[in-house]
């Protein structure tokens, strides 16, 4: 038998993380990717005609003007901008995101109960120490019972209590003259980032993996699922599930952080004991494609009423016409979900239909219409900061890197990032590894 092919860097996934990771280095690297295409999270789904971003939509933005201007230069002219137009479905009404930038789209008493919610808020003074609480400071209790709390327990799939601090500098905090104004029907705009966007004219948000793929010198292999990882005689071993061995100098993993302990046998306990208190969530996405148009120009439409399967549509062709042929239309529907949930366990099929009676139940799709349908699940969606996550996720990464195995991307970090920050992480592995 021939020796095992020695090489200086393996990657481990070929989502944005180990794809941008390879566009930086040399030949000297092997990208090995388990299923038939690149992409991960960042994957489409392009059948019948239609395109859609398999975990959901994505968006290219980015609060770091280096990395943005990387991901959208390596598409060249396969790249618009967009503009967001997202919206809430509260009670049959389209109210604009966020929620508070529009009450008067409410009918009066829910205006009304929320902006008195927000004027006269005996917990405004408070010191949250959970999402929920948090909730009832920023906005009051009209805003937080009819909508914040709703959407947050469903998207999270867990009590917006036991969620911790963590997630909320991501949310955009309202300054009062704009909430004032919302509730009496002067426009404002609100939560200005992402308003405008990148995406990929052609080939759904998965070309902008591609594109720096094609930036790579080194191998990406499909088909290539790492059955094994260890650690002897001063080189990393790699194994596939077809008994092929890969030797590296230095590896790095972006498989989520759960898989990766189940196939290295000499992992550290305490980053197994720490990562088994890692909470995360499952998606279930439905795509729809229908042969008529209506013409819808949202982006995408969130939906707390716990009556309704789904936390969120969107619509592709608002991203690029390219996603649907011309005179059709689609749309996703997205669902969290966990294992035992009583969701997850649905048949496909189930799922399919429950979606289109609800789509049908809040007048969005005329289901004769439907020309396609598909449910697409992922395991890992979303990390959930609970209460515990800082303490776990600490001690999973330090304990992790103290073997010399390097983490990167959102389910091996288990950080709730996006394509960004994946590459921005990618920029800044990259030097270290010929160190
Ligand atoms: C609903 C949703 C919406 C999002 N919206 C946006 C957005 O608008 N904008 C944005 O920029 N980002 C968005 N993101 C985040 C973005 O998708 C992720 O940050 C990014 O795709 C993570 O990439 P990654 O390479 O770190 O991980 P992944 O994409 O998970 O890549 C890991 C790879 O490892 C492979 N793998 C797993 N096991 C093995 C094995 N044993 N052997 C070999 N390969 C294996 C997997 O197949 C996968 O390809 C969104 C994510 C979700 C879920």
């Amino acid at each position: 038998m021939p020796p095992p092919a020695h090489r200086r860097v393996g990657i481990l996934g070929g989502g944005i993380s180990g794809v941008a990771l390879a566009s930086q280095l040399g030949d000297d690297v092997d990208v090995l990717e388990k299923r038939s295409r690149i992409g991960g999270l960042c994957g489409t789904i392009s059948e019948n005609g239609f395109t859609f971003d398999a975990a959901g939509p994505h968006i290219m933005f980015s609060k770091n003007k280096d990395v943005l201007n990387l991901m959208v230069s390596v598409l060249g002219d396969n790249v618009h901008q967009r503009r967001r137009e997202n919206k809430i479905f509260f009670k049959g009404r389209l109210v604009k995101y966020p929620f508070e930038n529009d009450l008067a789209a409410l009918a009066p008493e829910d205006n009304f109960e929320c902006i008195l919610g927000y004027l006269k808020n005996p917990r405004a003074n408070d010191t949250p120490a959970n999402l929920a609480e948090w909730s009832y400071k920023t906005f009051g209790a009209g805003i937080s019972e009819k909508y914040f709390i709703p959407y947050n327990r469903k998207i999270w799939n867990h009590d917006p209590e036991k969620i911790g601090l963590e997630f909320v500098s991501r949310i955009p905090k309202p300054p009062l003259e704009d909430v004032l104004k919302s509730s009496i029907g002067i426009p404002t705009e609100g939560y200005l980032h992402q308003l405008n966007f990148y995406y990929p004219i052609e080939g759904g948000f998965e070309a902008m993996v591609r594109a720096f793929a094609e930036r790579a010198k080194g191998r990406i292999e499909t088909g290539w699922e790492v059955a094994s990882v260890r650690f002897a005689d001063e080189h990393w071993h790699v194994m596939s599930k077809g008994a092929e061995e890969r030797l590296y100098d230095e590896l790095v993993s972006t498989l989520p952080i759960h898989d990766l302990l189940a196939i290295w046998e000499e992992a550290p306990q305490e980053a197994r004991t720490a990562a088994g208190r890692l909470r995360y969530n499952s998606l279930i996405n439905v795509v729809i494609g229908c042969n008529v148009d209506p013409g819808y120009p949202y982006t995408a439409v969130y939906v707390p009423d716990s009556e309704i399967l789904f936390h969120r549509l969107s619509f592709p062709k608002a991203f690029s016409e390219h996603c649907v042929p011309p005179g059709y239309s689609s749309i996703m529907a997205e669902i969290t979900a966990n294992e035992g949930d009583g969701i997850w366990e649905l048949s496909d099929e189930e799922i399919v239909r429950r979606v289109v009676d609800d789509l049908e139940k809040i007048g969005f799709v005329e289901p004769s219409s439907i020309v396609y349908r598909r449910a697409v699940r992922f395991k890992y969606g979303y990390p959930v900061y609970d209460l515990d996550y800082r303490k776990n996720v600490t001690l999973m990464r330090d304990a992790v890197e103290r073997t010399g195995m390097h983490l990167l991307g959102r389910f091996a970090q288990f950080d709730y990032i996006n394509s960004d920050v994946c590459v921005e992480r990618a920029l800044a592995l990259a030097p270290r590894l010929y160190q």
